[in-house]
């Protein structure tokens, strides 16, 4: 008999590219505010406001081609197609030069946001939890190892709502490269095995209702559909 009092919670784990295996999710890192061109759109100059991080439970994320439920107490939510790393090995304190070491490989996720709840917290200087982290908020594709892919530098991130084109972009462009945001997040806390990390998302966020199609995608990783159920 085991001593939990319930049964335990499935553990949240992705399917990796090409293989039967899955990669089990720990945490959800992001990072907030990593394109220059995002980053105006949402009222904020980057050059004065480096980017900064936020997190979301690991039990948020929806397996690539699942719907996700339009989340309660919002008339406003976001979509924000986004690169994501998968860490594989752990650390703290990561040099820059040593960050690809720690990548297992990358994804691609939908940071879904209550923009009416996140802006009434920034509003207040209250925590972002109720406008990011809510119940089914990630959408993430397979993860494609970095064998596979190579360290991704460059290439197209783009979002369809619909069929039609809403963000694209280009990872060039990040504010923050990913070896200086696993860098920087390592400082803050021990990245581990089933880490995510949410790179941050090019401009173009806009609402999306009950019934859209997402279709995104970034150029030598791969590609992630949902339905807003
Ligand atoms: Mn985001």
């Amino acid at each position: 008999m085991s001593q939990f009092i319930f049964t335990p919670p499935v553990q949240a784990s992705l399917p990796i590219a090409g293989t039967g295996q899955r990669f089990p999710v720990r945490r959800i890192y992001c990072v907030g505010r990593n394109y220059a061109d995002h980053a105006l759109e949402m009222g904020s100059d980057p050059r004065e406001e480096p980017p900064f991080f936020f997190t979301k439970p690991a039990d948020a994320v929806v397996c690539d081609g699942k719907p996700a439920r339009y989340p309660p107490r919002t008339s406003n939510l976001h979509h924000e197609i986004e690169l994501v790393v998968a860490i594989g090995k752990a650390g703290a304190d990561i040099a820059v030069a040593d960050a690809w070491e720690h990548v297992f490989g990358f994804a691609v996720g939908l940071d879904l946001t209550r923009r009416d709840l996140q802006n009434a917290a920034k509003k207040t200087g209250r925590p972002w939890d109720t406008g990011k982290a809510f119940d089914e908020s990630a959408p993430v594709s397979e993860v494609h190892p970095l064998a596979a892919t190579g360290a991704i530098e460059s290439g197209r991130i783009w979002l369809n709502v619909n069929g039609e084109l809403r963000q694209q972009g280009d990872i060039s462009d990040l504010i923050w490269s990913i070896p200086e945001v696993i860098a920087e997040l390592s400082s803050l806390f021990v990245l581990k095995e089933g880490d995510l990390i949410f790179t941050g998302t090019p401009a173009g966020v806009a609402a999306i209702s009950k019934g859209d199609v997402l279709e995104g995608g970034v150029d030598g990783v791969g590609t992630l559909r949902t339905e807003i159920a």
